[in-house]
C-alpha cells in the first residue's frame, strides 16, 4: 500500500494502537540514567518489539540514542535511513545471501558476528569495515564460545562493540555473575570498541554490568524485568478497540464459544473489535479487562479471532461506537495471562492502527 492509502485505511480500522512518546522517552532516560558513564542504546528487533520499530528510533534517536540493535538485515534496511544517523547492529550475524545488503547499508549498519564461518566470511568479504562480535557465555544459543574466540583471527577484524547476552539477568542466580566473569577473561584478550552486556534486565544487575553499553529492549516499552523497575517504567502501548454491539442477557446466558461463562445476573455485555488474531490470545479468556468510561469491565467468555466479549458495570453508558482501553500494563497482563511480558508486545498484530500520542 502507498502510504496514503494505508493512512485512508487506518481511519477505518475498529482497533488501534496508542503509543505514548513519553513514557518511552523516560523509560529510555531511566535506564540511561542508571550508569554514570555506559551509554544506552536499545534492542528495536521485532519491529520495536510489534510497537513500529521506525517510530521507536526515529523518537529515541532524538533524544540522542545512537545505537540501535535489530535480528535481521531486513530489520536494519527498514530503519536504515532514519535520521540522525544512527549505529544498527544486527544480531544474528550475516550469510553469504546477506553481504548485498550489508554493503548497501554499510554506513550505518555492521554485523554481530556469531560463529567462526560468519567471523571468515566478513574478514574475506567485509571490506575492512568494523564489526561486533558475541561471545556465548553460557546462554548457549548464539555467539562463539570461549574457545572460538580464541581462535578470532583479530588482524583481520576491526571489533566495535563485543558483547555477551546474560540468560538469566531477571533472576538472581549464580549465572549471571559467572557469565561476567567468563566474558571479562575473554574480553581482555580481544581488541574492541566498545564492550556491552547488559539487556533491561542488566542493567538493574548495577555497574558491573553496565561495560560500555547497555541494550535495552523491553523496559524501553514498558516492561519490568525486575522489581527494581517497579515505579520507574511507564506503560508504552494501550490496544484499543471499538464497540460493536452491546446486549443485555439475563441471568444463566451463556457468552462465547463453548459458554464457558454464564452470566450470574441480568448483565449487559459489550463486544468489541479485537481478538486473538490481533495478539490479544485466549489466554485472556475469563481473565483479561477493559476500562469502559471510568470503570471497569472484565472480559468474560473465551476471546475468538476477531471479538472479544466484556460484562458492563451497572449503570454504564457505553454503545455501539465507543472506544475501551484493554488493560495491558506488562507486569500485571503477564501475571493475569500467563503469557511473557516480551509476548504480551511482539504479538501485537498487524489490524491495529498505531498512533503515538503526547
Ligand atoms: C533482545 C536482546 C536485547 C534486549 O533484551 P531485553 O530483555 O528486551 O531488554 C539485548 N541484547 C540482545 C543480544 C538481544 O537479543
Amino acid at each position: 500500500m502507498t502510504d496514503d492509502r494505508a493512512e485512508r485505511a487506518a481511519a477505518f480500522r475498529p482497533m488501534r494502537l496508542r503509543l505514548s512518546r513519553t513514557a518511552l522517552l523516560s523509560n529510555w532516560r531511566w535506564i540511561a540514567s542508571l550508569s554514570d558513564s555506559a551509554a544506552c542504546g536499545a534492542a528495536v528487533k521485532a519491529d520495536g518489539y510489534g510497537l513500529g520499530a521506525r517510530k521507536v528510533v526515529e523518537v529515541l534517536a532524538n533524544a540522542g540514542c545512537r545505537d540501535f540493535f535489530v535480528a535481521t538485515w531486513a530489520e536494519a534496511a527498514d530503519i536504515a535511513d532514519i535520521a540522525p544517523p544512527a549505529s544498527i547492529s544486527v544480531l544474528h550475524g550475516i550469510r553469504p545471501a546477506d553481504m548485498a545488503m550489508a554493503t548497501a547499508l554499510s554506513a550505518v549498519a555492521r554485523p554481530v558476528l556469531n560463529t567462526l564461518e560468519q567471523v571468515n566470511l566478513w574478514a574475506d568479504q567485509g571490506g575492512g569495515r568494523s564489526c561486533d562480535v558475541m561471545i556465548d557465555t553460557g546462554i548457549n544459543r548464539l555467539g562463539l564460545s570461549p574457545d572460538d574466540a580464541s581462535r578470532l583471527p583479530q588482524a583481520a577484524l576491526s571489533v566495535d562493540i563485543l558483547m555477551t547476552h546474560l540468560a538469566s539477568a531477571d533472576a538472581d542466580l549464580a549465572q549471571n555473575d559467572q557469565q561476567l566473569a567468563c566474558f571479562r577473561s575473554v574480553a581482555g584478550g580481544i581488541a574492541h570498541r566498545r564492550a556491552s552486556i547488559a539487556n533491561s534486565a542488566g542493567a538493574l544487575l548495577g555497574s558491573a554490568y553496565h561495560a560500555d553499553l547497555m541494550r535495552p529492549g523491553l523496559a524501553l516499552y514498558g516492561g519490568v524485568p525486575r522489581t527494581e523497575a517497579r515505579g520507574h517504567i511507564g506503560q508504552v502501548a494501550t490496544p484499543q478497540a471499538e464497540v460493536l454491539q452491546v446486549r443485555r442477557i439475563s441471568a444463566g446466558q451463556p457468552v462465547g464459544y463453548n459458554a464457558t461463562w454464564v452470566a450470574p445476573h441480568d448483565v449487559d455485555i459489550a463486544t468489541i473489535n479485537l481478538g486473538y488474531a490481533d495478539g490479544y490470545l485466549r489466554a485472556f479468556s475469563d481473565a483479561g479487562m477493559a476500562y469502559v468510561g471510568g470503570a471497569t469491565a472484565p472480559v468474560v467468555g473465551r476471546v475468538s479471532m476477531d471479538l472479544v466479549t466484556l460484562a458492563l458495570p451497572a449503570g454504564h453508558a457505553i454503545r455501539a461506537g465507543d472506544w475501551v482501553d484493554l488493560a495491558y500494563e506488562l507486569p500485571s497482563a503477564a501475571a493475569v495471562s500467563g503469557l511473557s511480558q516480551y509476548e504480551l508486545l511482539t504479538g501485537l498484530g498487524q489490524r491495529f492502527d498505531r498512533y503515538w500520542v503526547d
